[in-house]
């Protein structure tokens, strides 16, 4: 799950983290009144779940509360990679000496929370990494003993020669990784950490991502989710418990089990297709949830033919080919469908599909293969 730079930020304060003020405005009327408020320059931010705001237009700086209103007119309703502005962050604007990279995340290559700093901050810590890889310090955090105050004041006194900035520069790091930890984090950023004339130590942007199979026991930051600014499917998806990742290929995929999904996925490549999709539909398959699959796979315009592949365990195939019956007397499909069902219950579930016009197959690889056939339309 992703959450907006205000909420991050409420995260950090939570923490102790320096982090200027802010309100958040939905109108430019309400930017102007939080501005003349906050009095003086403000910031105005787009609230979108994408990066590069500043690039594309959607943060800019005020010169008054009239101004204010002006530039969150601009900003609201702007689309942002393919998403619309509707909340705007109004804060006081800082005076920037430096500015600063802050970074965890979870590092699948050392198996561990990885922290890393540049003083090269502000742009896009990708293009730094790629150019001159050397301008930032890492660390891998042992989770048996947590970050160690001697390596959060490393990593700081890298990043400053004042030890007076250092010393809040770690704390800052220390913090960070707190806020990481608590709040079920796969990434927590602050791009820029800035110093400012008066030698404070800042943080004025935030970005965290969270950890979905941490929400379960993180009800105050799964109130944070803003459904408006999630993909309609994936929520659907979510919502009926399907696991549901669109991928870029054309074979819509319904499979049941994670494992059976990426070894689905696999075969798709093997016989030269692409699978459009990662879909677990899970243990139990009610007809519902066969329905609200199909509606998720077809709302992928790209998808041009849908492969069900269902092993029966506890799941019951007689149970998905009603389901399959049901969705498609339900909804108009319009793509070929490839089906193939083994395990428990299969002689009924292939009398049901065949009573009603489809062919069920009980092979893996022959399935597959008419799937990505039937994509690229050449199925005989
Ligand atoms: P992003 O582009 O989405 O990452 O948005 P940021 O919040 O990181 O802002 C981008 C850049 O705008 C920063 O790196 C700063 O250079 C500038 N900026 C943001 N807030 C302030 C501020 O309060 N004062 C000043 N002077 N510049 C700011
Ligand atoms: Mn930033």
């Amino acid at each position: 799950m992703n959450i907006h730079e205000y909420q991050a930020k409420e995260i950090l304060r939570a923490h102790g983290v320096p982090v200027p003020p802010g309100e958040i405005a939905t109108t430019p009327e309400e930017a102007e009144r939080i501005a003349a408020a906050f009095g003086g320059m403000v910031v105005v931010k787009a609230q979108v779940h994408a990066g590069g705001r500043g690039k594309a237009g959607g943060v800019k700086l005020a010169d008054d509360a009239a101004d204010a209103r002006d530039k969150a007119g601009a900003i609201l309703g702007l689309e942002i990679k393919g998403l619309t502005v509707e909340k705007v962050l109004i804060t006081p604007a800082e005076d920037i000496a430096s500015e600063a990279y802050l970074g965890i995340v979870m590092d699948r290559g050392s198996q561990s929370d990885v922290i890393m700093v540049s003083s090269e901050g502000g742009i896009d810590i990708e293009e730094v990494a790629a150019t001159n890889p050397d301008a930032i310090q890492k660390l891998a955090v042992d989770a048996r003993y947590g970050l160690l105050p001697h390596q959060a004041s490393g990593l700081a006194f890298g990043l400053y020669d004042d030890p007076k900035l250092a010393r809040q520069a770690a704390r800052i790091i220390s913090q960070l990784y707190e806020a990481y930890r608590a709040a079920g984090c796969t990434l927590a950023e602050i791009n820029p950490l800035i110093s400012t004339p008066a030698g404070e130590v800042k943080a004025i942007d935030a970005k965290m991502n969270i950890d979905d199979s941490a929400l379960f026991r993180l009800p105050d930051v799964e109130a944070m989710r803003d459904e408006a600014s999630e993909n309609l499917f994936e929520r659907k998806a979510r919502e009926a418990g399907l696991s549901y990742i669109p991928l870029d290929g054309d074979v819509g995929c319904c499979v049941n089990g994670a494992g059976l999904a990426m070894a689905t996925m696999d075969l798709v490549k093997y016989y030269g297709g692409e699978p459009a999709n990662f879909l677990d539909i899970g243990g139990s398959s009610n007809p519902e949830k066969v329905v609200t699959a199909f509606e998720i796979i077809m709302s992928d315009p790209a998808v041009k033919s849908i492969l069900f592949n269902i092993f029966g365990g506890i799941t019951r195939c007689d149970d998905v080919a009603n389901g399959i019956v049901e969705a498609t007397r339900r909804i108009d499909v319009g793509l070929p469908i490839a089906i193939r069902l083994t395990g428990t219950n299969e002689d009924v579930a292939v009398e049901i599909l065949k009573e009603n016009g489809f062919e069920a197959m009980t092979d893996m690889d022959e399935v597959v293969k008419r799937a990505v056939e039937l994509a690229a339309g050449s199925a005989g």
